[in-house]
């Protein structure tokens, strides 16, 4: 039988262990850790996901520093922004919202966010960090594929590891997570010659392509693990980048979307807030 892992409920597990901590150490609300969203025009999917995690620090006990910047702000205007945010040591936590409009230098823009601020993990500094093993803060959605991984009892040291995809935000990082815990890993992207042949190797099978339904059970070994990473938007609601039904009796667990990798992405910001703000423990990630 092939288990369905309940993003959902890991998701809840890990944001109330980080309100369980904020409560514990910082019992004057004031001085809770501040996560400062950036949010530059107005893209409404955009707001969407700036809206829920604002919510989400509210629902942690942490505070809420949101920043809504007109669409036609310059690169020094934002720039500036951030420097402010920066500087402050009200702020602990720092997330720009990307994409940013069109004409703005969005890596310019995020390395000005000092790397222990930086809880989407996506500054130079930080991923330099992560390349070289050393404490920092970890992108968001590879964190949480990771404690998905571990509070379901996958065992990722020893295995085969394939990861689709290579981008700066889910591939790459989730590649180094996983070597970092003794996987062997593999990548594979648009350019690899036998895709299949690659990923039926893999024991742990993380999809980041972003491509509608390209895996299904041609590409995946009898008793994987597999990840969907993938969300697109259709008529008919969210689905991913793999045909989850073919998998039924082949793989030994799956991720849905929704309800897979998704809501795990916010729970590891809520830990990587936490995190800059100096505490925490509330995933397993975390002590890496
Ligand atoms: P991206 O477009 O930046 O990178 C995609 C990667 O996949 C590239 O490295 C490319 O080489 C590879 N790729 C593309 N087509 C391929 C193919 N046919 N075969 C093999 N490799 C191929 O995308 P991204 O930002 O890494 O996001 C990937 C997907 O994950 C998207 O669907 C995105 O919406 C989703 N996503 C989900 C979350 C979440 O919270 N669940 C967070 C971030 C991204």
């Amino acid at each position: 039988m092939t288990v369905h892992i309940d993003g959902r409920a890991i998701a809840y597990e890990v944001r109330a262990r980080v309100a369980a901590e904020v409560a514990a150490a910082f019992p004057d609300p004031a001085t809770a850790p501040g996560l400062a969203t950036v949010l530059v025009g107005e893209d409404p999917a955009s707001a969407v996901y700036v809206a829920n995690k604002r919510r989400a620090v509210r629902e942690a006990g942490m505070r809420d520093l949101h920043r809504a910047l007109p669409a036609g702000t310059t690169q020094a205007g934002v720039a500036a922004v951030i420097d402010e945010l920066a500087a402050d040591p009200a702020v602990d936590a720092i997330l720009l919202q990307l994409p940013l409009p069109p004409g703005l230098d969005a890596a310019a823009l995020i390395d000005r966010i000092p790397a222990g601020k930086d809880v989407d993990g996506l500054t130079t500094h930080s991923a330099g960090l992560l390349a070289r093993g050393e404490q920092g803060l970890r992108p968001c959605t590879p964190s949480g594929v990771i404690e998905l991984l571990e509070s379901t009892g996958v065992t990722i040291r020893g295995a085969n590891a394939v990861v689709v995809g290579r981008s700066a935000l889910v591939g790459h990082p989730m590649a180094e997570l996983l070597l970092q815990r003794d996987a062997t890993v593999t990548v594979v992207h648009r350019h690899t010659a036998d895709l299949a042949a690659v990923t039926r190797t893999a024991d742990i099978l993380v999809v980041a392509a972003g491509v509608p339904a390209m895996i299904g059970a041609e590409h995946v070994k009898p008793g994987a693990t597999v990840i969907d990473v993938g969300i697109h938007r259709t008529d008919n609601g969210l689905t991913g980048d793999v045909r989850i039904a073919e998998l039924d009796g082949i793989a030994t667990r799956v991720t849905p979307v929704p309800g897979g990798v998704g809501p795990m992405t916010i729970a590891m910001l809520m830990v990587n807030t936490l995190r800059a703000a100096g505490h925490g423990q509330s995933a397993r990630c975390s002590r890496s």
